[in-house]
């Protein structure tokens, strides 16, 4: 037998070096090589292979040839050195990897300019806490492979752990890497079907460029991530570009955080009650409760800058429980005033639902405040009230029995599916501002407000048209069927005792003709 026909091709010339030097050296030379010998049935082993210049041994006369088959132990090696660079769920490069990626770039001295994406799952908790782990691993891998899909072959797509992905293009800007964001946005989008349950995947995604050369491997990977961040915070599903103010910001955000868990701690926020209009007779029937926080130095911070900092925070809980217990007492103070039948609506966040002894809390604030549950209603968003799958009938069902009503929140800024609206607990639906707003500003715009009205009416609904702020659109809301409005028009938020005296004139004005309560 041959060389040429034992020892693998691309092993052949170094097998035959350690060969000749062995032969050529004369007695006692030794020389030690890796090869891949092939065997009788073809197959090609890894061997170790020693070998020792006998020739001067009368007992040798020749070349020893030590042979140890290391296959196993190379293929062990293999896939050690793949687990510690992959990730064992999606079989994707790890940190590690892309660590090592990152570096290799940079050190590879050109002027291009590379981008990473990082991205994050958006509510993976909740497909975990719905389905179970099992169904959460799957939908890992299912992201992982349109993420895979959306890129080119050589860009890195990294799992940096959990819910995590960072992706490196290489010799791609800014403008390449947003169109490549784009894409897996898009390429999320179709539902993964989970336990016969469609899930629609979604993920925010931060975008970071720079020439490596000038911007280290991590940093780059840092600032995507706090880009990550204010996509999350820009309401999911999309992506943004890193931008210097973002760290400021940041830190901003940081301290107003620190200020309002000083508030909440130290009960400093406040409520206003905005009045509910029935629209037939022009009387205040309700109001709705609205949380507000005067900041030191900056002054009113807007509940749509704070809820969800609350929310973030993990503060909206104690917020809501506040802004409750203060709205039953004023609820309350009514009825002791002689002023009956005034529902008082409070908001609740998606993240109260979470809490396991919700209903709990606010039958004993009930109990406590002695406030009828008939009189209280709960809004929810829409996004929150219908998309809360799994568990959030339960909690719905459970708030139910305690007698409450229930309102869908800034209707028509979600995308319901009917069919969930129709099965669920409501008592009334707030039309969104946005719509009311269209009626006098859109051609057609009018249309829309309709339509709601229409299949709120079908579904048993009650309808309170909210942000209403002049006459043509209460007059074209009444003419419509809406039986409810909130609004600039007939009141602005304000303070209980306000309201109180409102509600009092609104009596003494009983007998007399009804006009509209701007004052
Ligand atoms: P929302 O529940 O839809 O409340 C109605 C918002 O519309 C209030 O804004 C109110 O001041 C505003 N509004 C009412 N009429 C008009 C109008 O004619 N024109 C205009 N331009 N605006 C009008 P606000 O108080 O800034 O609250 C914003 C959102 O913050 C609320 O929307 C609610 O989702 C949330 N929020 C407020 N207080 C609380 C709270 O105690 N807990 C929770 N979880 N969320 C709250
Ligand atoms: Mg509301
Ligand atoms: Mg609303």
């Amino acid at each position: 037998m041959t060389f040429d026909g034992l020892v693998h091709p691309d092993d052949l010339d170094r097998a035959t070096k350690a060969w000749g030097r062995v032969a050529t050296g004369g007695g006692g030379t030794a020389s030690e090589v890796e090869a891949r010998l092939r065997r009788r049935d073809g197959e090609w082993r890894h061997v170790w292979v020693r070998l020792t210049n006998r020739a001067d041994d009368p007992a040798v006369g020749g070349i020893v040839v030590n042979v140890t088959d290391v296959t196993d132990r190379h293929e062990f090696e293999k896939k050690l050195t793949h687990q510690s660079l992959h990730d064992a769920l999606t079989g994707l490069p790890n940190r590690d990897f892309l660590r090592h990626r990152m570096e290799r770039a940079a050190a590879a001295a050109s002027d291009d300019e590379h981008s990473v994406l990082f991205l994050d799952c958006d509510d993976f908790k909740r497909v975990n806490d719905t389905f179970g782990h099992a169904a959460g691993d799957r939908y890992l891998v299912e992201v992982s492979g349109r993420v895979v899909a959306s890129v080119r072959p050589e860009d890195t797509v990294a799992r940096l752990g959990g819910d995590e992905f960072a992706i490196l293009l290489e010799s791609t800007g800014v403008e390449g890497a947003a169109i490549a964001a784009q894409r897996i946005v898009g390429a999320l989008c179709p539902p993964i079907i989970i336990e016969g349950k469609a899930v629609h995947p979604s993920a925010s995604i931060g975008l970071a460029s720079g020439r490596l050369d000038a911007v280290h491997p991590e940093t780059l990977l840092a600032d995507a991530d706090l880009a990550m961040y204010f996509a999350k915070r820009a309401g999911k599903g999309g992506y943004r570009v890193f931008a210097d103010e973002m760290r400021t910001q940041l830190v901003d955000r940081l301290e107003l955080g620190e200020d309002l868990r000083q508030a909440v701690e130290s009960a400093a926020l406040e409520v206003e009650y905005q009045p509910i209009v029935d629209l037939p007779t022009g009387r205040i029937v309700g109001a709705e409760a609205l949380a507000r926080w005067h900041h030191a130095s900056r002054g009113w911070v807007g509940p749509d800058i704070f809820i969800p900092l609350a929310e973030e925070l993990g503060l909206v809980e104690r917020i809501d429980q506040c802004v409750l217990r203060e709205a039953c007492t004023v609820g309350r103070s009514w009825i002791d005033d002689g002023l009956h039948d005034l529902r008082m609506a409070v908001n609740l966040s998606g993240r109260d639902l979470d809490q396991p002894d919700l209903v709990a809390q606010i039958a004993r604030v009930l109990h406590e405040t002695t406030f009828p549950a008939g009189l209280l209603e709960i809004e929810l968003t829409e996004g929150v009230a219908i998309n809360k799958s799994g568990g959030g009938q339960d909690i719905l069902d459970a708030l139910k029995s305690l007698g409450v009503h229930l309102s869908i929140d800034d209707f028509g800024t979600g995308y319901s599916a009917l069919s969930r609206l129709r099965s669920l607990p409501f008592d009334r639906l707030k039309v969104d501002k946005a719509f009311v707003d269209d009626i006098d500003r859109v051609h057609r715009g009018a249309m829309l407000v309709d339509t709601i009205i229409d299949m709120a009416h079908v579904l048993g609904l009650d309808v309170v048209a909210e942000g209403v702020e002049t006459t043509s659109q209460l007059d074209y809301l009444k003419e419509r069927g809406c039986q409810f409005a909130q609004g600039y028009l007939f009141g602005r938020p304000m303070a209980a005792a306000a309201l109180t005296t409102l509600l009092k004139r609104q009596r003494l004005a009983v007998l007399a003709p009804v006009g509209h309560l701007a004052s």
